[in-house]
């Protein structure tokens, strides 16, 4: 791992939790990430507990992610989210093209690319996720998905626009599965990612990119998967709901470096 990423590990709640729990949660993370400057930490809580979660971490160094948003600025768009609202209430980044949106809410590229866009414009720091399906990857079809999506969701920007964003590999069939993919496989398509990243924007830019790893991971095998070159960070779905099994992840950076 270059030393001059900062490792980024995220908590992605999904629909789980309640308020109480989420703010136990965040109370006793606060407490055990203080001194912790050297690995990135946010949750990413439900919709109606981003406002109770980022006054709980108010003044500490875990960041507040929402796990999706809406297109358009504000307006018409019933039930729907808007960028401006989430920095509103203290969200700082945002995750955009889940693949539970991408493959259960049928949210397309387009509307993956339009996410993007308007999370950048507004200043919400981006964590896109990109991965195969176990049928495209049966295919031998996974650089051309994950380089698809990549390219559909970079589409017309520059690298200057694009200093925020955090990629996140997350093969599908890895998701919530506990089934991780082989250090080997995550290498191969984190390096596929930077490669690419070097032709279109410069080598500069590919090497700074932060390319988290998400799918199963576990206190069990953080320390193996992030110690993977090339992967900055984990991506944590089931995991990041206890704090007895999210902070050994949030800590298997410092340890693998140690
Ligand atoms: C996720 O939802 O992004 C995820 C990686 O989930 P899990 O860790 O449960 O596989």
């Amino acid at each position: 791992m270059s030393s001059q990423r900062v490792p980024i590990v995220a908590g992605n709640w999904k629909m789980n939790l309640d308020r109480k729990r989420a703010v136990e949660l965040v109370c006793r993370l606060r407490e055990s990430v203080l001194a912790d400057s050297r690995v990135e930490v946010g949750v990413a809580p439900p919709f109606p507990y981003l406002s109770v979660v980022a006054e709980s971490l108010h003044g500490s160094r875990i960041f507040v992610a929402a796990q999706n948003l809406h297109w358009e600025k504000e307006g018409a768009c019933t039930g729907e989210v808007s960028a401006k609202m989430l920095l509103d209430v203290g969200c700082s980044h945002v995750i955009v093209g889940h693949s539970e949106r991408r493959h259960v809410m049928g949210e397309s590229a387009d509307a993956v690319a339009r996410k993007l866009d308007l999370a950048l414009s507004v200043g919400l720091k981006p964590i896109l996720c990109i991965g195969e399906t176990i049928e495209e990857r049966k295919g031998a079809r996974t650089e051309e998905v994950v380089l698809g999506q990549l390219k559909s969701a970079l589409k017309g920007h520059r690298a200057e626009d694009l200093q925020d964003l955090v990629l996140a590999y997350e093969p599908v069939w890895a998701i919530g599965t506990g089934l991780n993919a082989s250090p080997e496989q995550i290498r191969e398509v984190h390096a596929l990612i930077r490669r690419w990243l070097a032709e279109r924007f410069l080598s500069t830019f590919a090497d700074a990119m932060r390319i988290q790893y998400g799918g199963s991971v576990k206190p069990a095998n953080a320390a193996e998967l992030l110690a993977v070159e090339g992967v900055d960070g984990a991506l944590v779905g089931g995991a990041s709901l206890a704090l007895e099994t999210f902070l050994p992840i949030v800590q298997a950076p410092r340890v693998v470096r140690a």
